[in-house]
């Protein structure tokens, strides 16, 4: 019996690890070579990420740790290289690196062009699954973020459920796909069902956008 107790005790304090149960639990949705907990290789990866930001100038600093994220940062003044993201809630607003550089090295400039100065955002970090299955978002690894609006230099505000009747939005959608850094963004164009009202992006990490323009790959 007290063996049993014993037994049980180690168990549920197995079971009690955060972690521990989110890798039984959870199947992953990782870029490729990404595994959990993080390989010294995607530390390093993480490492070198970070030293990019800050000759982008961010002002970043390193969060707590949150699973599956595998460099958690945040970004106080919420500004990418002067593109501001206006997110839901109060936070802390958690991303990864990869996600923070795509958006500050890729984004900033090509929405500048366009004349946007900030996105209105869902929750930067949040657990949500793909929908339909176990599968972890790209949401739940800090690496996805909901556009649920644009706003342009002149103040005006673009809600995405304009978007078949708003230029802008479009381009911005189709802009942000063409430079590679983002995976095909999810629009009330292409996945009316689920994205009538946002627009799903997804930063490729640096790794990533290096073999697509690898000749060759
Ligand atoms: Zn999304």
């Amino acid at each position: 019996m007290q063996r049993l107790l014993v037994s049980g005790l180690i168990a549920s304090c197995l079971l009690a690890s955060p972690l521990a149960e989110a890798r039984r639990r959870q199947p992953l949705n990782m870029p490729p070579g990404w595994v959990w907990p993080p390989s010294p290789a995607m530390i390093e990866e993480g490492r070198g990420c970070l030293r990019r930001l800050e000759r982008l100038g961010l002002r970043w600093q390193r969060s707590e740790a949150v699973p599956w994220v595998a460099t958690p940062i945040q970004v106080p003044d919420l500004s990418f290289a002067g593109l501001r993201l206006l997110p839901r809630g109060k936070g802390p607003h958690v991303l990864d690196c990869q996600l923070a550089e795509a958006l500050a090295a890729v984004a900033a400039p090509e929405l500048r062009e366009l004349g946007v100065t900030a996105l209105r955002v869902g929750a930067l970090h949040r657990r949500s699954r793909i929908r339909g299955t176990r599968i972890l978002s790209r949401h739940a690894i800090g690496l996805a973020l909901d556009v649920w609006a644009i706003i342009d230099a002149e103040g005006e505000e673009h809600p995405v459920t304009r978007y078949a009747s708003d230029p802008l939005l479009r381009s911005i959608a189709a802009r942000l796909r063409a430079t590679g850094a983002f995976r095909r963004p999810l629009t009330p164009g292409n996945d009316r069902r689920h994205h009538r009202d946002h627009i799903h992006l997804e930063a490729r990490t640096a790794a990533e956008r290096a073999r697509r323009a690898a000749p060759g790959t």
